[in-house]
């Protein structure tokens, strides 16, 4: 007699789960008149997985200051549809869908009138696929709790959570050297300039050698070669050489140049499992930014809204903030870090995961939601949103795709300037188009605020002075909370 197969986890069946309960819409944050712009509309189950029930025609419409236009409809199919629009004459505005009963609206689109220098591109370069190795057995469960693959898990990235660049970074040790030469294979093949740009890379730092606090860091590659050989290297935290910060930073700097590496510290401070940062150690090369956000909540400081936390073995979550250890601390220390959101995704999903081991992400009280990477870029290639992260013009929110432009005079986010060149006391302008009313639009200098605005509405161009001359060692970054709790953070301004 046949056997039954086992019931499902509920939790799987909840992400499999058909029935459209709302939709998502998602489009490009910046374009210029006439420019061609992507949306993609999502029918939602309960748990936020696609809802392959949701099928249709959807209607669009484009609402800018003058009111709602009517745009082409879109085909959905299984849950999913995509659509081309020509980018509309100048100003901002939000896409709204309607399918079945269902509606929603897209984060803003701001239009230009001529090509800028900068268009605004997300992504999510700390993601993993479900836990390797490969060769464990994975059940039928595992298989539908995410795209299993990399190749699944950018595809996905691109297609349903609709951000422009992305990284599976899986953990050094669960990657054998075959796996590693695929995961490169597999970024370059899905590698396309102009539509969805991707790095190889991995996440350094699980070795059972944390005595002293090395932390956990993940690099991307500019490209999938290194001096002219075709593989970038894999530097693992339990090979002797590579086993501490200083060897990891000293084999990278003999496997490429410094331009073509970029190092992440990430949940700096999340204590337990001294999983924190050692803030001795660090490259003002090699690590230009810092996550600053991921669903483990956030590194920049101590305390509400999102203070990190950790899971111990026994498996219970709790608040675990290793105090001394930061992003702000790392700043104190004098390291010029640019600001990065991660999703730290490990079901497959970058930029968008949905549940951690067998936890619904948002239905948990220890878990934040993940972060998301703005990068303002002169292109969507490889250079070009590398150059950016190198240059830290960018910044991180907790997922809502608020645009924020924040700049000293003509140096932008991540910048730096002489102290001798600023005359008078220093001004930072600020400009957002939030998603929410911005309840705190916050000027923090060297860990302090020293000016504080709201807005009622979720638009601010403001101008933030601080009444203190600006000393070199000096920096200046931006902190926004929106009224529905939605944070950015924007890299610092540094003073030399
Ligand atoms: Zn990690
Ligand atoms: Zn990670």
């Amino acid at each position: 007699m046949a056997q039954e197969p086992p019931p499902l986890p509920e939790v799987v069946q909840r992400l499999i789960d058909p029935e459209v309960t709302g939709l998502r819409v998602v489009t490009d944050s910046s374009a210029t008149y006439g420019d061609r712009v992507r949306v993609t509309v999502q029918a939602l189950n309960g748990i936020g997985a696609t809802a392959t029930d949701g099928a249709g025609t959807a209607a669009l419409s484009l609402v800018g200051a003058d009111g709602p236009s009517d745009l082409d409809s879109v085909q959905i199919d299984e849950g999913l549809g995509h659509l081309e629009i020509v980018a509309p004459e100048a100003g901002v505005y939000h896409i709204e869908a309607t399918l079945g009963g269902f509606h929603a609206g897209s984060d803003p689109l701001e239009v230009s009138v001529e090509p800028g220098p900068l268009s605004l591109y997300w992504g999510d370069v700390h993601s993993h696929i479900r836990e390797r190795p490969a060769q464990a057995l994975i059940s039928d469960a595992d298989l539908l709790m995410g795209p299993p693959t990399v190749g699944d898990a950018l595809a996905w990235a691109r297609d349903v959570a609709a951000i422009h660049f992305a990284t599976v970074s899986d953990h050094d040790l669960n990657l054998t050297d075959d796996e590693w030469a695929q995961q490169i294979e597999v970024h370059r093949r899905l590698n396309e300039s102009g539509r969805f740009v991707t790095f190889p890379g991995y996440e350094w730092g699980n070795s059972q050698d944390m005595s002293r606090n090395f932390g956990h860091r993940h690099i991307i590659y500019r490209r999938n070669r290194a001096r002219g050989i075709e593989q970038v290297p894999i530097f693992r935290s339990n090979e002797y050489a590579t086993h501490t910060a200083e060897g990891l930073f000293r084999a990278l700097r003999e496997a490429m140049p410094t331009a073509d590496v970029l190092s992440f510290p990430h949940h700096t401070a999340r204590g337990g499992g001294n999983t924190w940062m050692n803030w001795d150690y660090s490259d003002a090369e090699l690590e230009r930014c810092c996550e600053v956000f991921s669903i483990w909540g956030s590194s920049e400081k101590p305390g509400e809204p999102y203070p990190i936390k950790y899971l111990p073995s026994g498996g219970y979550f709790k608040t675990g903030e290793a105090r001394g250890h930061h992003l702000q601390d790392g700043l104190a220390r004098g390291w010029r870090f640019g600001f990065t959101g991660g999703s730290e995704s490990h079901d497959g999903r970058p930029s968008r995961p949905l549940v951690h081991g067998w936890h619904v992400i948002a239905e948990t009280d220890f878990l934040a939601p993940p972060g998301i990477t703005g990068v303002w870029a002169d292109s969507l290639t490889r250079d070009g949103i590398f150059d950016a992260l190198r240059a830290r013009r960018c910044y991180a929110t907790t997922g809502a795709r608020i645009i924020v432009r924040f700049s000293l005079g003509d140096t932008p986010m991540g910048g730096e300037i002489a102290a001798e060149e600023i005359s008078g006391p220093a001004e930072l302008q600020a400009e957002i188009i939030g998603t929410a009313a911005l309840s705190a639009i916050e000027l923090v200098k060297n860990n302090r605020e020293i000016a504080t605005v709201s807005s009622a509405d979720s638009r601010a161009s403001v101008t933030l002075s601080d009444a203190e001359p600006a000393r070199p060692g000096d920096y200046y970054y931006l902190r926004i909370t929106q009224a529905d709790g939605e944070m950015a953070w924007a890299s610092p301004v540094f003073i030399t």
